[in-house]
């Protein structure tokens, strides 16, 4: 595989003919790039489409960097975050449930290899961000009443794409279990956003304008889970 280094990043570059009508640029990773190319593209057209995308190459790596930092779960002794604070991660296979306090998240599992750990993790995220929803939601449900439609049902995920979803006509909204890695704050941005679907569907001026009249520092919120602070 080549190696490629931009601004003193390195990454990994694989080039994929294909049937395409221009070069795409995608970034698998925080250090892996991938190119797709028409067949009749010569290698120096292809170097200097990368080169023209760099500054937007830096960014993106950076960004994906920073994401991967907050959300990986990394082995018993280290720390992980959770709510935006980072926490040592402890297991114990005498716990009934996993608990958590300002230091430690003690996972209650006895084993101790990676899929085991994620499991335990993603129960303890599904129920403590069921308790945060519980703690926030009434300030939204309170405008879905005021304006005389049914409140929604929660449920919890692991996503790749996307924060929350929601169903409108079945007072349904999903959210990604990977919130409980930001501070609360972000939680809510996203729970306000699809609570405000019920009353705008689209991502319209006036949708955003409901958002900001009633979480006016929506945006850095929202920074802050893409990564972008
Ligand atoms: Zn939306």
């Amino acid at each position: 595989m080549e190696q490629l280094m931009l601004q003193g990043n390195r990454f990994s570059l694989t080039i994929q003919r294909k049937a395409v009508k221009h070069l795409i640029l995608r970034l698998k990773s925080d250090s892996e790039l991938t190119v797709s190319a028409p067949y009749f593209c010569s290698r120096r057209d292809i170097d200097q489409f990368i080169l023209s995308r760099e500054a937007w190459i830096i960014q993106r790596a950076q960004r994906l960097r920073h994401q991967r930092q907050v959300q990986q779960l990394s082995a018993v002794g280290q720390t992980v975050t959770i709510y935006g604070k980072a926490r040592r991660l402890e297991t114990d296979g005498t716990l009934k449930r996993s608990r958590m306090d300002a230091e430690r998240l003690i996972l209650a599992v006895k084993s101790q290899d990676a899929a085991a750990l994620q499991q335990a993790f993603d129960r303890f995220a599904r129920q403590s961000l069921q308790q945060e929803v519980q703690r926030l939601r009434p300030r939204w449900d309170d405008v879905l009443m005021k304006a005389g439609l049914p409140l929604p049902v929660f449920r919890f995920r692991r996503m790749s794409s996307r924060w929350g979803s929601c169903v409108v006509n079945r007072q349904k909204i999903t959210l990604n279990l990977k919130l409980i890695h930001y501070p609360s704050g972000c939680l809510d941005a996203v729970l306000w956003h699809e609570y405000a679907h019920f009353l705008v569907q689209d991502h319209s001026a006036r949708f955003y304008a409901l958002i900001h009249e009633a979480m006016p520092d929506y945006a850095a919120r929202k920074a802050l889970l893409d990564g972008k602070m």
